[in-house]
């Protein structure tokens, strides 16, 4: 039972919460979370998916403001456990994402349809930037930061598991970006750290120790990060702020700050008739306030605003001198190729963004070269490959990025193999022709999942170490 302090009830009910909304709210505060997913078409065929789980009995209900977002119905077929041990979670199908969390995506993609230099602030565990590939189809560049470096490395594994490629994370404080990196992104998202009070129907302790002062301080910190998230923006561009708290201190009072600071430079851009049903939870200003009794759901803040005057720019001292890349050399280059015929992958789409780092291949996003040295990069795009003195030898991320291109020495896993892959097993295949040799591409319904190398009649495993999983491996039933 979720226990909710008498403070936070008193101040949400000065902020004009009435007294019917409020004991809705307190009763929502008590019913567990619809849960929902959101399936990730860089990765998984949308319909074949949608199939599978209702074969398997489910009911999936689309979210309205949400492409590709489902809630699972689960007074018809209850999931079972551990829906993150699933073969098709694993294998980056889907994401686990609460519906309300979903919406300050789809604002920042109604605001500015077509974005290519897109920034991502607070980013872990990467639910947000994940779902802004799959939206960007993997093209342009997305910016994905995160200040804590644990939380940095969930967002890289989410990163990789949902075959995302046009991305360059970076490990910085967010409020530096206004000054480092001005006017350079044409779409920025800040869905910013704050007090989760709209986290109560998942975390039961969510309100339990409110505090005014937290509050007060969060929204001091959000303000810093509001400013700097403008400025990195271009004339054009759109800036969402979004929260999972309720607290108009963390919410209405941050976008006032912004729209005090930047005057005529700044519009909103009101999310009303951004679903059917938006008006609902729409306040005067033109922002979402979504209190949990609304959608069902989570509680969610969500605002969008556009620039729309150029400001004073001041270009950033940059220093490249420690950008230890370059372009691919020619000869590199061919030697890469002539490998890359061994899976028939022509590398004529992506050749121009490959570069090199002593013995090492990587793939960077396009617009990668503005950013250099004006933001620390902590990785960049997707390693390909290692030189070695026989050859290449191949990474697994390249293999999940690009693997679907390979046209020669692929093979498909069936789900009992795949489960085994998963385990770190070798593996046996029935279908191990003479026609597969040294290297190969594995995958499960067609989906890359990684490499083995073919010794006599078995598959050795390839999978990096860090990468097996535990015992715990279930398959949708
Ligand atoms: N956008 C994420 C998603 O959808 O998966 C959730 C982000 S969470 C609400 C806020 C994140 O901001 C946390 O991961 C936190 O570590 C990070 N953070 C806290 N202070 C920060 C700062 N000053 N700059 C950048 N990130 C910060």
């Amino acid at each position: 039972m979720a226990k909710i302090s008498p403070d936070f009830i008193q101040h949400i009910s000065q902020q004009g919460l009435k007294s019917e909304a409020l004991e809705q709210f307190i009763e929502h505060c008590q019913k567990p979370l619809r849960r929902s997913i959101r399936i990730n078409d860089l990765i998984a065929n949308k319909q074949q998916l949608v199939k599978t789980w209702q074969g398997a009995g489910y009911k999936l209900e689309p979210i309205t403001w949400a492409e590709n977002g489902y809630w699972i119905n689960e007074k018809i077929k209850a999931l079972p456990p551990g829906l993150g041990n699933f073969i098709d979670h694993q294998q980056g199908r889907f994401y686990i994402q609460e519906a309300s969390s979903m919406l300050p995506v789809t604002a920042l993609f109604a605001a500015n349809p077509n974005p290519q230099m897109v920034l991502d602030i607070a980013a872990a565990p990467g639910s947000k930037t994940t779902q802004i590939a799959a939206l960007m189809q993997n093209q342009g560049l997305i910016v994905a930061n995160e200040l804590s470096s644990s939380r940095l490395k969930g967002l890289y594994s989410n990163i990789q598991r949902c075959g995302v490629s046009n991305v360059c994370l970076t490990h910085a404080d967010g409020r530096i970006f206004g000054d480092r990196t001005p006017e350079q992104f044409d779409a920025i998202l800040l869905d910013a750290p704050c007090g989760g009070e709209g986290t109560v129907r998942k975390d039961q302790d969510a309100l339990e120790h409110w505090s005014l002062d937290s509050v007060l301080s969060m929204s001091q910190l959000q303000k810093e990060l509001i400013v700097s998230a403008f400025k990195a923006l271009k004339p054009g561009g759109s800036l969402v702020y979004s929260t999972c708290t309720l607290s108009k201190e963390e919410n209405q009072y941050v976008c006032q700050h912004l729209l005090d600071n930047f005057g005529k430079e700044v519009e909103i851009f009101s999310l009303g008739t951004l679903f059917d049903g938006a008006e609902k939870a729409l306040t005067p200003e033109g922002y979402l306030h979504i209190y949990p009794q609304i959608f069902d759901s989570e509680g969610f803040f969500v605002a969008c605003f556009k620039k729309v005057a150029n400001s004073a720019k001041t270009t950033p001292e940059t220093d490249n001198r420690f950008f230890p890349f370059e372009p691919i050399d020619r000869k590199n280059l061919q030697a890469f190729e002539q490998y890359c015929q061994h899976f028939a992958w022509s590398l004529s789409t992506i050749k121009d963004q490959i570069w090199q780092r002593k013995n090492e291949l990587w793939y960077f996003p396009v617009n990668i070269e503005s950013l250099i040295g004006k933001i620390k990069m902590d990785r960049m795009g997707v390693k390909l490959a290692e030189s070695h003195k026989k050859g290449f030898r191949l990474e697994h991320q390249a293999a999940i990025a690009f693997g679907q291109e390979f046209k020669k020495n692929r093979l498909d896993l069936s789900a009992e193999e795949t489960r085994d892959f998963y385990l770190g097993k070798d593996i046996y295949p029935d279908n191990l022709t003479s026609e597969l040799s040294a290297e190969i591409l594995l995958s499960y319904q067609q989906k890359p999942i990684g490499l083995g190398k073919k010794i006599s009649n078995r598959i050795k495993n390839n999978l990096p170490r860090e990468l097996v999983r535990d015992g715990s491996f279930s398959q949708l039933n």
